[in-house]
């Protein structure tokens, strides 16, 4: 599973991260942007805009802002296009436990499907309101409703299909199918990224 890490994820639509960028240009230090698009036989282009990624303070920033765009063109957070395409293609497997945390407590990053499905079961097992998972995921309260549901069922019918492999009764099943009472996610409930 892949995972990537970041100690402060970018929160969603914040540009300022990129008034730090080493690519920046100013009166003081010109940069090409052009630079950032070489050609793949380019090599000492191409050099040269690594050379200045590797001094960048933003470049995990760059990176991930350019995977979570699917910005695949150009030299971005010090890879090429080439370099970059694997993990465009393996971010939607990500499921980063950290990411759910910081959803959780009320941040505004991205998420993939994985890990926004993540965000949804632990508010559900929370007994966090609908309007609460709407707020989280930016969502309306009738969507946030509709994911609750769906959540509720997975999780009936998982117990169920256990109950079968284990062969439980039925007399036994209204009573382990109730949903099981657990405490509030702190930040570190949630174990670390897969
Ligand atoms: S990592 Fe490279 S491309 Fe990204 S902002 Fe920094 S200098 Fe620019």
């Amino acid at each position: 599973m892949h995972r990537t890490k970041t100690s402060q994820p970018r929160t969603l639509g914040d540009h300022t991260w990129r008034d730090r960028a080493a690519c920046s240009s100013t009166p003081h230090h010109r940069v090409d942007p052009e630079l950032f698009f070489p050609e793949p036989d380019e090599v000492d282009r191409i050099r040269e805009a690594k050379t200045l990624c590797s001094q960048c303070p933003v470049r995990r920033i760059c990176l991930d802002a350019a995977l979570e765009n699917g910005d695949s063109v150009g030299i971005r957070g010090g890879m090429t296009e080439e370099e970059r395409e694997p993990l465009h293609k393996k971010l939607e497997q990500r499921l980063d436990y950290a990411r759910v945390n910081e959803v959780l407590a009320g941040r505004d990053i991205y998420l993939t499907k994985a890990e926004r499905l993540a965000v949804v079961r632990a508010a559900y097992q929370a007994d966090l309101p609908s309007a609460r998972l709407a707020w989280l995921l930016k969502i309306t309260e009738e969507h946030a409703e509709k994911l609750y549901r769906r959540t509720r069922r997975e999780i009936r019918n998982r117990a169920v299909e256990q109950q079968k492999r284990a062969g439980t009764t039925p007399k036994n099943q209204s009573h382990a199918l109730k949903k099981p009472k657990v405490k509030r996610p702190v930040r570190d409930d949630l174990g670390t990224a897969a």
